[in-house]
C-alpha cells in the first residue's frame, strides 16, 4: 500500500488534458473541463470533444490493421505491459476522474490487462469486419473501454473509440498507451464526447460493427439506427443494464450471504450493471437477517476515494446525484428506509441506503447507485419470485443462497439470467473460464471475456 500511494503521489494534483486522437488533423475546438466527483469543486483536467468534422476525418481515415495475429497479439501484450508500468496514473485518474476507490480501481486495472492479454493470445488470423465503433460507459472507464477496444484490435478491425462523456481522460490515456505499444494511429482512434458523436459513428456506411456497453436504451437507439444505415447482417455487441435479483432461502448461511450482499450490493457505489438491485430473503428469517446485514453495513467505509480506507465513493456526476437522491427521499416519505449510512459532506456521495418493498416488480427501471431493495417470500413462493424476476424483462445476472443442492439445479433452470452465482456475491467474472453477459433486455450476447465473443468482430463468425 505504501507503493501505491507512492506512485500515486505524483498524481494528486495533475491536470490531464486530451483531445480527439486522430489519423488525421483534429479540429481545435474549447476543452471541457472535467471535475472531481469527490470534490466537485477540484478540476481534474479538461477534455476536447469531438466535432462532427473529426467524425468524418476518422471515418475517412480508418484502416484495419495490417498485421499478422501474432503481430497484433505482441502489440496488445505490450499495451497490458504499459499499463501494469503506469498503474499509479491510472488509479490516481480512475479515482479523481470516476470517483472510484482503490480496491475498485485495482480490480479495473486487472480486467482491463486480462481482456489485453486474452484477446491477444486469442488473436485470429482471418477478416477483419473493418472498422468497427466501440461505445463505452463511465462505470468502468478503464476495463470496458479496454475490453471492447482490445477485442476489436486482436480481430485486426479498426477501431473508432467512442468513451462515455464523464471519462474521456481516462480513455484517451489509455489509447495513447495503445499507440505507445505500437497500434497504428489509423487502427486506432479515441473521439470523446456525448451521445451526439456516438450517433455519428454508428450510423455511418463506413462502420462496419458496434460494441455498446450503456442503457438499454440507447442500444435500442443504435439497433434502429443500424437498420437504417449500415450494410445488412453488421454486428451490434451489447451490453446493457439489468435488474438483478438475490434469493436466500432460509438453509443459506448468514455470514456468507450478508458478506455477498454487501459487495453485491454497495461496491463501485452500485454503480455496475452487474449489481445486486432487490434481494429477497424467506420470511422465516428476515427479521434476524435484517439486523445482521444492517449491522454488516454500519462496517462500510465511505469516503474519498484516493484513501486508502475508503471502500465506497460517490456517485459519477450531479445529475446522478439529484436522480437517485430524489428517488431515495420519496421512499423515506414513505417509510420504507431501513437503513442508511453516513456519508462525507461533499461531492456526489449517496448514503448506502437498504428500502423495503414488496417485491422487484415495485422497481420500474435500475436505480444505479448504493440503493438495495429488501424484500420478503414465503417458503412456497420460490418459483413464484423468479417468475416475477424474469418478468422485468432483464437477465443480467442473479445469486442464489441455499445449501439445498436440488434447489440450485431447479433454480438456475427456471431464472432467465446470462450469469448465476451460488452462495458467493454477485459481481465480476473471469475473463476466459466466466465470461459476463446478459439475456433479454440486458444484452445480445456472446458474453465478453469468452471463446464466442472475438469471432463477432470477424467476418466469419463462428456458429454461435
Ligand atoms: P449511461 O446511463 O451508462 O450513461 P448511456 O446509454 O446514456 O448510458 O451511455 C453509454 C454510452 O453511449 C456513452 O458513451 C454515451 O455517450 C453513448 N451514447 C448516448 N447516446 C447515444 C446515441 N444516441 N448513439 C450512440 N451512443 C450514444
Amino acid at each position: 500500500l505504501a507503493e501505491i500511494d507512492a506512485a500515486r503521489a505524483p498524481f494528486a494534483t495533475h491536470q490531464w488534458q486530451a483531445a480527439p486522437l486522430l489519423a488525421g488533423k483534429a479540429a481545435p475546438r474549447e476543452a471541457v473541463p472535467v471535475t472531481n466527483p469527490a470534490l466537485p469543486s477540484e478540476t481534474v483536467g479538461a477534455v476536447a470533444f469531438a466535432s462532427p468534422a473529426d467524425c468524418e476525418t476518422a471515418l475517412d481515415t480508418a484502416r484495419p490493421w495490417q498485421a499478422s495475429a501474432a503481430e497484433r497479439g505482441a502489440i496488445l501484450n505490450k499495451a497490458a505491459d504499459l499499463y501494469e508500468a503506469n498503474y499509479g496514473e491510472i488509479f490516481a485518474l480512475v479515482a479523481r476522474e470516476a470517483g472510484k476507490s482503490l480496491p475498485d480501481a485495482v480490480a479495473e486495472l486487472r480486467e482491463a490487462v486480462d481482456f489485453l492479454r486474452y484477446y491477444a493470445a486469442n488473436a485470429p488470423e482471418d477478416a477483419p469486419v473493418g472498422t468497427f465503433t466501440c461505445i463505452s460507459p463511465w462505470n468502468f472507464p478503464l476495463a470496458i473501454f479496454t475490453g471492447q477496444v482490445s477485442a476489436a484490435l486482436a480481430a485486426g478491425n479498426a477501431v473508432l473509440a467512442k468513451p462515455a462523456e464523464q471519462t474521456g481522460l481516462i480513455a484517451c490515456r489509455a489509447v495513447e498507451l495503445l499507440h505507445e505499444a505500437g497500434v497504428p494511429r489509423d487502427v486506432l482512434q479515441c473521439l470523446p464526447g456525448a451521445g451526439d458523436v456516438g450517433a455519428a459513428l454508428t450510423s455511418d456506411p463506413r462502420v462496419g460493427g458496434v460494441a455498446f456497453t450503456g442503457s438499454t436504451e440507447t442500444a435500442l437507439k443504435i439497433r434502429r439506427s443500424m437498420a437504417d444505415t449500415l450494410a445488412p447482417g453488421a454486428p451490434l455487441i451489447a451490453e446493457t443494464g439489468g435488474l438483478n435479483a438475490m434469493i436466500v432461502d432460509s438453509t443459506a448461511l448468514p455470514e456468507q450471504a450478508v458478506q455477498a450482499i454487501v459487495e453485491s450490493a454497495f461496491q463501485s457505489a452500485g454503480q455496475r450493471c452487474s449489481a445486486l438491485r432487490c434481494l429477497y430473503v424467506q420470511r422465516d428469517i428476515a427479521g434476524p437477517f435484517i439486523e445482521m446485514l444492517t449491522g454488516a453495513m454500519e462496517a462500510l467505509q465511505p469516503g474519498l476515494p484516493w484513501q486508502l480506507s475508503t471502500d465506497l465513493g460517490p456517485v459519477i456526476d450531479a445529475e446522478a446525484h439529484e436522480g437517485i437522491a430524489t428517488y431515495v427521499a420519496k421512499a423515506k416519505s414513505e417509510g420504507r428506509v431501513i437503513k442508511q449510512i453516513s456519508v462525507p459532506k461533499t461531492g456526489h456521495f449517496i448514503p448506502p441506503t437498504l428500502l423495503r418493498v414488496s417485491g422487484i416488480e415495485e422497481m420500474d427501471r435500475e436505480i444505479f447507485g448504493p440503493v438495495l431493495h429488501f424484500a420478503t417470500f414465503e417458503a412456497d413462493q420460490l418459483d413464484q419470485v423468479i417468475d416475477t424476476i424474469n418478468a422485468t424483462g432483464y437477465g443480467l445476472t442473479f445469486g442464489l443462497h441455499t445449501r439445498i443442492d436440488d434447489r440450485v439445479q431447479h433454480v438456475s433452470e427456471r431464472i432467465h439470467a446470462g450469469n448465476i452465482y451460488v452462495n458467493r456475491n454477485q459481481i465480476g467474472a473471469i475473463v476466459g473460464s466466466q465470461p459476463f453477459g446478459g439475456e433479454g433486455l440486458s444484452g445480445t450476447g456472446p458474453k465478453a471475456g469468452g471463446p464466442n465473443y472475438l469471432a463477432r468482430y470477424s467476418s466469419h463468425p463462428a456458429p454461435l
